[in-house]
């Protein structure tokens, strides 16, 4: 069975939305119902989202909690913790499957519901994201940034698996420390 469509998107939607919340400083992107709402339009992919959701103070604490499991999956020791937390967020949002045909696309199956809290949403979409990433590339794909003044998350895509950073800002600030470190040892 093709689950292949929740390659890409939901992938992102589960990275960024771990990534609201910095594990160092404590700063948080998602500080009201608004910024909930707001990541939900950002990440309009078409198919994906559904812009125009209000978002209540519940939906709030919902998404923040969701966002908590996600960094869990990420953190896991190893497949098999990943695959619990995955699989606890699967049953928590209820993800049912349903035959789709949207935009005239050939009948394929969605997990997240129609409408509803968009915690339940979000929660199915980066479920099945993480689910078909873990599947598909295994679980030492999953990785937080090696960098010391960042812990934010990533999925590897990298053709060799070297990725060591949450980004290129990482990487390059990482380099030009190491790089510094080296010229002070020499000079
Ligand atoms: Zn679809
Ligand atoms: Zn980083």
């Amino acid at each position: 069975m093709d689950f292949s469509h929740y390659s890409d998107a939901p992938v992102q939607i589960a990275v960024d939305l771990t990534n609201t919340l910095n594990a160092i400083t404590h700063e948080d992107e998602l500080a009201t119902p608004a910024d909930v709402a707001s990541f939900l339009e950002t990440h309009d992919e078409g198919e994906w989202c559904r812009p125009g959701w209000k978002a209540a103070e519940s939906d709030l604490h919902e998404v923040r909690a969701l966002r908590a499991r996600l960094r869990e999956v990420f953190e896991a020791e190893d497949v098999a913790g990943a695959s619990e937390a995955i699989n606890t967020i699967l049953a928590d949002v209820v993800a049912v499957p349903r035959l789709s045909i949207h935009a005239g696309a050939d009948p394929h199956l969605h997990f997240e519901p129609q409408e509803g809290a968009p915690a339940r949403w979000l929660g199915a979409v980066t479920a099945m994201g993480l689910s078909v990433a873990l599947i598909e590339g295994g679980f030492d794909r999953f990785g937080t940034c090696n960098s010391m003044t960042c812990d934010d998350v990533f999925v590897d895509t990298s053709r060799n698996r070297s990725r060591r950073h949450c980004s290129d800002t990482c990487t390059t600030r990482e380099n030009v420390a190491a790089y510094r470190a080296r010229q002070r040892a020499d000079g």
